[in-house]
């Protein structure tokens, strides 16, 4: 049976990144398998979901380069995609269920189950309400009078969910409850929808997190209840945060697209996320063709892991800085929008290529690699106030016209060369190392950290090392 797995969001604000774990896991298992990846959107919450959120997904599925065979924008042979084009499927289902006997309809007022709540309440404050099913097998059906749609759940026995991560899962029957299955507007709920589609599209395996576990069941029940055979599932462990919790905004960025405005790459983030279940053995840093080569089930393991927004940046930084995990077209493609946003627009590309070497082993982002490469293409570097309180003294001032002269008589402009005239220089003048390098590296570079100075010089070239050379002396001379 060939492979179809499915991402199933809900649009209701951006793509959490505990979403995109889960699209890479159906996308990993299709792709190792040549299976189909769909893509649907369950829209049905009308008031949660909206277009702007639609895109913010498809957006960020598409920078992930997590892309799907089938689905909004593609197309597809089960489609419409989008849950609310495809009410009257559901409606029909529902109306097949009623008749069957598997569904019935329910007329319970909000004030009759309220009252039954309360006074359920007023008995043990702790007991959960269990909905008695006054209408699962009443025909007296009023007219004109709304009413929701009901699965007429089975009191006895149990539903087994076979899970590719935790085995068998047996829930007791009794221990359910007759859920609803469509509101009295018509809408369908969520269980109802899922199991509809996965059905129509032909999904072989269903791998979500495992808070849905507990819809597991019902789903496998209305299945059996519609005469269809239910997809395996595979239910993935949770992401939480440091302390334990549910990952929420508040311990961290969770939206993808977050980590794409401060300059991670999506490989970085994949590599990340893979990490939140499936292992292969000790390696962490994966490329993305390997990923899909070594993915498996066999190694998805079901203890939830903890949000590390240290290691997260590590992983990222591993990406980076590896031209076999990101080559230099990518990099330069994936810094240019940093770069404008400090003003950087169209950088000359024979300097961007020459400077990028010597900032790749120092920028953890995309964002951090923009600011080491930012003086390399200015005419002046813009000088750090403290490096220049500290370093561009009156002191330093003839040091530097000294040394600017010094360099420009090099014929060759080339950084070991650089470097042997400057050791020349300074055994010639009598000056100190320290008195000379670090003010050097302020003129050239702004900072009192950068790439090895020479290397610096070679790539921003003879005149304009000369001018910076020059104008830190004026500074450091008060001018
Ligand atoms: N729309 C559901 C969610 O976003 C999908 C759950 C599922 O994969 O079945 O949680």
């Amino acid at each position: 049976m060939t492979v179809r797995v499915r991402f199933a969001p809900s649009p209701s604000g951006y793509l959490h990144i505990g979403g995109a774990r889960t699209a890479l896991f159906n996308w990993l298992w299709a792709r190792n398998t040549g299976g189909t990846f769909v893509l649907r959107v369950e829209d049905t919450d009308q008031e949660r979901s909206s277009l702007d959120s639609v895109s913010a997904i498809l957006d960020a599925m598409e920078w992930l380069g997590l892309d799907w065979d089938e689905g909004p924008v593609k197309g597809g042979p089960c489609g419409p995609y989008f849950q609310s084009e495809r009410r009257e499927r559901y409606r029909a289902v529902v109306d097949e269920m009623i008749g069957a006997g598997t569904a019935y309809r329910c007329y319970a007022t909000k004030e009759e189950l309220d009252a039954a709540r309360t006074e359920l309440k007023a008995k043990d404050p702790k007991a959960q309400f269990v909905y008695p099913g006054w209408w699962r097998d009443r025909r007296d059906w009023p007219t004109n009078a709304p009413y929701v749609v009901r699965f007429k759940s089975p009191r006895d026995g149990q539903t087994t969910v076979r899970d590719q991560v935790r085995g068998a899962v047996t829930t007791p029957n009794s221990q359910l409850q007759d859920f609803v299955l469509m509101r009295s507007d018509g809408y369908p709920l969520y269980n109802l929808s899922c199991v509809v589609d996965d059905h129509d599209m032909g999904i072989t395996l269903v791998a979500r997190g495992d808070d849905h576990l507990i819809n597991t069941a019902p789903q496998i029940l209305i299945h059996e209840a519609l005469g269809w055979t239910p997809p395996t599932f595979a239910h993935l462990p949770m992401m939480l945060s440091p302390k334990g919790e549910k990952l929420s905004k508040r311990h961290a960025a969770v939206a993808v697209q977050d980590y794409r405005a401060r300059g991670y790459s999506p490989m970085g983030v994949l590599n990340y996320l893979v990490r939140f279940g499936w292992s292969h053995g000790d390696q962490e840093v994966f490329s993305r063709s390997e990923l899909i080569g070594l993915f498996g089930w066999d190694h998805v393991g079901k203890s939830a892991g903890k949000f590390d927004e240290k290691k997260f940046l590590d992983v990222n930084f591993a990406h980076l800085k590896d031209e076999r995990l990101t080559d230099t077209e990518a990099y330069l493609a994936a810094v240019a929008p940093f770069l404008a946003r400090r003003g950087i627009v169209e950088p000359d590309p024979a300097l961007l290529r020459a400077a990028l070497p010597h900032i790749r082993e120092r920028a953890r982002t995309y964002e951090e690699a923009a600011f080491a490469l930012d003086y390399f293409f200015r005419e002046l570097p813009e000088i750090d106030p403290q490096a220049a309180a500290k370093f561009l003294t009156p002191a330093t001032g003839p040091i530097l016209d000294g040394l600017a002269v010094a360099l420009d008589a090099s014929a060759e402009w080339q950084a070991a060369a650089l470097e042997a005239r400057f050791r020349a220089w300074l055994e010639s003048s009598g000056h100190e190392l320290k008195l000379a390098a670090q003010p050097a590296r302020v003129a050239l570079t702004g900072r009192t950290a950068s790439p090895p100075l020479f290397d610096v010089m070679e790539v921003v070239g003879r005149a304009r090392t000369v001018r910076r050379l020059r104008h830190a002396a004026q500074t450091a001379a008060g001018g």
